[in-house]
């Protein structure tokens, strides 16, 4: 079985978009406007939208498996306020639960939290109570910056967020490290933005002991690490010179990486750098980068194209594929079980 663990659902419905702009369109009128309703999408709306692109692209590549969240871009937690925020991520997670439900074999639900400036994280961990208990979602993603590109939250590894992670350890869910759209015009958001943000977080977690304080949280930094694998040492140094332990010790317990690196040599460098049981194979389909390399042939998030090519045993691509994303969202890792697909 092939698991892609970071998918969005970029191509939703225009309906989604549209229930979006109404819903900041009540900040501009006067006096107190009623939020909007729900977004009305049929189910064949739904499969539309899925069946000429990510379904598509999973029978071609020959994955199975899609850890599915709405379109990261647009979780857009620096907008409105945080009441419009709550009400944002109920509607599109609960859109994401409708795609599971339709397709239970190949997508399988993480949610948005209702982020929000200077909001506390314990309003996002009653959403991610929510999704995971009565949606039967396996993890969130966690944008370090609510802002979107000014970085004015406290560090990931703050006492601020704990609130959120004792959820996630009580629920058994990890987080994927994922911010959103970038209003620093600075930061282009999918070319720097993010890849700032993954190489920010693990620093973050490589200066503290957030992980005494929770031995089982676990989070997946995404896009390969940003900057990490391809700095490997300047962090081993870091550590080094800061009198932290090595940092198989300090964090590798904790923190896993996906494979959304779009060329052969940048999969082959994080493989080589980084453990293999800390990589989870993701591509991010359809997402950031969509167009084909020229040089190649095939399309630049064709991840597995670059996975298929290293020369790893059997069991190692069996656990790129599957099985360390089995043991980061134990949840999944249940329901696999209870549906008879043979484990790590
Ligand atoms: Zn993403």
């Amino acid at each position: 079985m092939i698991i892609d663990c970071h998918g969005h659902y970029t191509t939703a419905p225009a309906a989604l978009q549209a229930f979006r702009e109404a819903q900041l369109a009540t900040l501009k009128s006067a006096g107190a406007a009623a939020a909007p309703q729900a977004p009305r999408i049929s189910d064949d709306e739904i499969r539309d939208s899925l069946e000429n692109a990510q379904l598509k692209l999973q029978r071609e590549r020959g994955t199975d498996l899609t850890i599915f969240s709405p379109r990261a871009s647009a979780m857009g937690h620096h907008l409105g306020n945080e009441s419009i925020s709550g009400q944002w991520s109920r509607v599109c997670n609960d859109l994401i639960h409708r795609v599971c439900e339709l397709y239970p074999r190949n997508f399988v639900g993480v949610c948005q939290l209702p982020q929000f400036p200077g909001a506390a994280p314990a309003h996002s961990a009653a959403e991610l109570e929510r999704c995971v208990t009565e949606l039967g979602f396996i993890g969130c993603n966690l944008n370090p910056d609510p802002s979107g590109g000014h970085w004015n939250s406290p560090p990931l590894t703050d006492r601020h967020w704990y609130a959120l992670y004792e959820k996630m350890v009580l629920l058994d869910v990890p987080a994927m490290v994922h911010v959103s759209a970038s209003c620093n015009p600075n930061f282009h958001a999918t070319g720097a933005h993010y890849l700032n943000a993954d190489t920010t977080a693990f620093m973050q977690f490589l200066t503290s002991d957030l992980f005494k304080d929770f031995p089982s949280l676990r989070f997946i930094i995404p896009h390969g690490g940003g900057a990490v694998p391809y700095h490997w040492g300047r962090f081993r140094g870091l550590a080094q010179d800061l009198k932290r332990p090595p940092l198989e010790e300090l964090l590798l317990k904790n923190v896993y990486f996906d494979t959304c690196v779009y060329h052969l040599p940048g999969v082959e460098l994080l493989c080589k750098v980084v453990p293999l049981e800390n990589i989870l194979f993701g591509s991010e389909m359809v997402g950031a980068v969509r167009g084909i390399d020229p040089r190649t042939g095939h399309h630049y998030d064709d991840t597995k194209r670059y996975l298929d090519a290293l020369p790893l045993s059997e069991p190692d691509r069996q656990r790129l594929y599957c099985h360390n994303a089995r043991r980061v969202y134990p949840r999944l890792n249940a329901r696999l079980s209870a549906a008879g697909v043979g484990g790590p």
